[in-house]
């Protein structure tokens, strides 16, 4: 995968890129990751990137033609790229995601969506807000991380690529690991332990350490029930579960009232 960020901060990607599970990932060539400064697509004299509105108010607005510049000349680079390397052409076409508040909230399902994705361009706004003919004649997507408003789309986008591209295969060291995080079943996931059995009085529950694996799934299984039931009961409405599981949810609730 290839991921581009168009940016007026690059320098706030460098340590994200290079640390931890996207550090290695860029290391073991799974993914290339690059962030860049789209004031250097600015053409006027001072390089500005932003102005002020039309119709007064404070604030300064992202102009549209140093964005639609950084992007252009990203697509015919990797068109460039494709031919040296193939001589073939018209590869998928990226998407070109803008990181906004007034966009599509982002969740687990999109980022699985974005990681069968081969190029992906982020557009990180600043400021009080992009010229209207980004958002209508050059992305693809709109993506906000909640309903909170940051200075600026890094934090965001940032969020958005770490979760993808620990998607992709290679990535985690432990594939199932991914497989089993909350919101990828549908629902939350089970409590885990680890050593010591017994720390403070507190123990592990008994079941963890039988080695019976089957009881394990189960139990693993039902507690992720229990806590989805707990803390986020509207997610079990679209969950796959089977009848068995919704009389057990049933049970659980008749005890509970
Ligand atoms: N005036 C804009 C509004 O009310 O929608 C908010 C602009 S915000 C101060 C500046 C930039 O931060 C946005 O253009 C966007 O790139 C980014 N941003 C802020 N909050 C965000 C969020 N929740 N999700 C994604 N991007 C966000």
């Amino acid at each position: 995968m290839r991921v581009d960020v168009l940016t007026l901060f690059p320098e706030m990607f460098e340590g994200v890129f290079g640390t931890s599970i996207l550090g290695k990932a860029r290391e073991k060539g799974i993914v290339s990751l690059e962030a860049v400064n789209f004031r250097a697509y600015a053409t006027n004299k001072h390089n500005t990137v932003d102005d002020t509105p039309y119709g007064g108010g404070g604030g300064m607005v992202l102009k549209p033609d140093p964005i639609f510049a950084a992007v252009e000349d990203l697509l015919a680079r990797k068109q460039a790229d494709e031919q040296e390397n193939s001589g073939a052409q018209g590869g998928r076409q990226p998407r070109i995601i803008l990181m906004c508040p007034q966009g599509d909230t982002f969740t687990q399902q999109k980022a699985e969506e974005l990681s069968r994705e081969e190029h992906l361009i982020f557009v990180c706004g600043h400021y009080e807000g992009y010229d209207e003919r980004i958002r209508e004649h050059l992305v693809t997507d709109e993506l906000s991380i909640g309903d909170y408003v940051l200075t600026g789309g890094e934090l965001p986008a940032m969020t958005v690529i770490d979760s993808v591209v620990r998607l992709l295969p290679g990535v985690l060291g432990n594939e199932s690991s991914a497989i089993t995080d909350s919101f990828s079943t549908g629902l939350l996931e089970y409590p885990h332990y680890t050593r010591p059995p017994e720390f403070r009085g507190w123990k592990v529950p008994d079941i963890l350490l039988s080695g019976h694996h089957a009881n394990i799934e189960q139990w693993r299984r039902q507690e992720s029930l229990r806590r989805t039931w707990e803390r986020r009961p509207e997610l079990l409405e679209q969950a796959e579960l089977t009848a068995k599981e919704r009389e057990w949810l049933r049970k659980l609730e008749q005890e509970n009232t």
